[in-house]
């Protein structure tokens, strides 16, 4: 069998959606399983939807997606270059050439505006077999007339499709698919400015390249039937597809979109993207505080599973257990708790080392013993990092503040006494969370005063919060002389 190659083959309009990750990924993970090549193409060949930047965005995505190709823009290796299709120019016209010599593509001079009329007269017109004959084309024209027109006007080239053929392909993910050419239309292959359309310029590199499989977004599967007639017209063999499924909103119906992000608060995007012409700024996985390794484990689950129970998955455990079997047909709902949720397990399995490293960011001048005891409090209760700043505070500095809602909610006539009174108990005991804690349910037994309303008097003057860590536990780091100082002022 020969070599597995993959590609990756965005084209340069713009931020890289988090669905176009996914495919990166799903490429990715089958060229990895395989011990194939992951090569990324830029497709950039439609002039007028170019977007500046737009090229370095995805190649700096996936390098923190840790997918970076092995082979393709961005990484010199590779025998199949160029690999942005602006670049392969002259390789599209020697085969456009080759397909008109044959009949099996045309020259066609309607202009724009023909076309528009056409289409405005007849409902559902489409430019095919039935039609081309009417219109202004290579095969209506004579040899002379097409040869004048071609030194004189704009010309595209359409493709000529076989009449009422069945066509058939394999898809990976859906099985066989059936088509009668009847339902496709001449497609442009060729453009008026000297460079080839999608399809044509698709399939002549997925060709040159060598590329074992083709694996992208539901939405090329239409275009899949007039590639297929591509690969036949040159007598080429057509790769294997796989079409994904779409990323649904989390409402379940539409693919999901930038506005779903925008009006529901989560990016849809890696990483940030100021847009170049209107300097808006979409938000970013990675600036938004969510680890690469978690957004990289939840894009995986949108569309395939493993078949067992197991949720995470490194990238080298991806790279093990991905099987396009076991990717699904129908839309994969996109659910923002999810990723939340994906990101706080991430959180929670971070060395305590590298814990540590984020507190010592916004908290200096302490040692790592007391960095790793507060990283180990607050694995389980934080979703991001960026929580610490506010949430772990308390351990680096006495509060200054207190919640006023608590306060005004909380503090009761007696709270002062209560917290005199346990402060000097504290004092007394041997200063570990399992000892404090005993004292304190003594003292609250003994006195008759409800656990709760003890407790969070001592929580707000120790950490100036209503809600946070095991008290006991924050006691222990914090230490008999920081807690009984602070014990001694009470908030106000
Ligand atoms: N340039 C196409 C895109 O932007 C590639 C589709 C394909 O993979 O064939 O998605």
């Amino acid at each position: 069998m020969s070599k597995v190659r993959v590609r990756f083959a965005p084209s340069p309009t713009g931020p890289l959606h988090i669905g176009g990750v996914r495919t990166a990924l799903y490429n990715y993970l089958f060229a990895k399983k395989q011990g194939g090549d992951f090569i990324l193409r830029i497709e950039d060949t439609d002039q007028k939807r170019y977007v500046q930047g737009a090229e370095d965005y995805i190649l700096k995505a996936l390098e923190w997606c840790g997918i970076a190709p092995n082979e393709g823009v961005g990484n010199d290796k590779g025998d199949f270059g160029p690999y942005r299709q602006s670049e392969r120019k002259e390789i599209y016209q020697k085969y456009v050439q080759q397909l008109i010599e044959q009949d099996k593509a045309y020259y066609a001079f309607d202009t724009p505006e023909e076309l528009d009329q056409k289409r405005d007269a007849v409902e559902n017109w489409k430019y095919d077999y039935n039609t081309r004959a009417e219109m202004k084309n290579s095969l209506s024209l004579s040899e002379d007339q097409t040869q004048a027109l071609l030194a004189t006007e704009n010309y595209t080239v359409r493709i000529k499709i076989p009449a009422d053929q069945d066509i058939y392909f394999n898809d990976l993910v859906r099985g066989e698919i059936k088509i009668n050419t009847s339902s496709i239309d001449d497609k442009v292959i060729f453009k008026s400015d000297g460079l080839p359309t999608y399809h044509l310029a698709n399939i002549v590199d997925d060709h040159l390249m060598q590329i074992s499989h083709v694996i992208r977004g539901e939405e090329w599967l239409p275009s899949t039937p007039l590639h297929v007639i591509l690969y036949d017209a040159f007598g080429w063999r057509a790769p294997e597809f796989a079409h994904l499924p779409l990323i649904l909103k989390p409402e379940g119906k539409g693919k999901l979109s930038k506005r779903d992000g925008d009006r529901l608060g989560f990016p849809v995007f890696p990483l940030q993207w100021k847009d170049p012409a209107t300097g808006e700024i979409s938000s970013g996985y990675k600036e938004s505080g969510y680890l690469n390794s978690a957004v990289v484990n939840m894009l995986a689950f949108l569309g395939w599973n493993p078949g067992t129970e197991q949720e995470l998955f490194s990238l080298s455990e991806l790279e093990k257990s991905f099987d396009l079997s076991r990717v699904g047909k129908s839309g994969a709902r996109f659910d923002a708790d999810k990723a939340k949720w994906f990101n706080a397990q991430y959180i929670k399995n971070t060395e305590d080392a590298v814990f540590a490293d984020h507190l010592k960011q916004h908290f200096e001048g302490f040692d790592q013993d007391y960095y790793r005891s507060v990283a180990k409090l607050f694995k389980e209760r934080i979703t991001f990092f960026s929580e610490l700043k506010d949430k772990a505070a308390f351990f680096f500095s006495a509060p200054e503040h207190y919640d006023e809602k608590t306060m005004k909610k909380k503090w009761k006539d007696d709270s002062g006494q209560i917290v005199q009174d346990l402060a000097k108990i504290f004092n007394d005991t041997d200063f570990s969370s399992y000892q404090l804690k005993q004292a304190f349910e003594e003292y609250v037994q003994a006195k008759e005063i409800g656990f709760g309303k003890a407790m969070i008097a001592v929580r707000l003057t120790l950490t100036g919060k209503g809600a946070g860590p095991d008290l006991f536990e924050s006691m222990q780091i914090l230490g008999v002389k920081e807690v009984t100082q602070r014990m001694q002022k009470l908030p106000a």
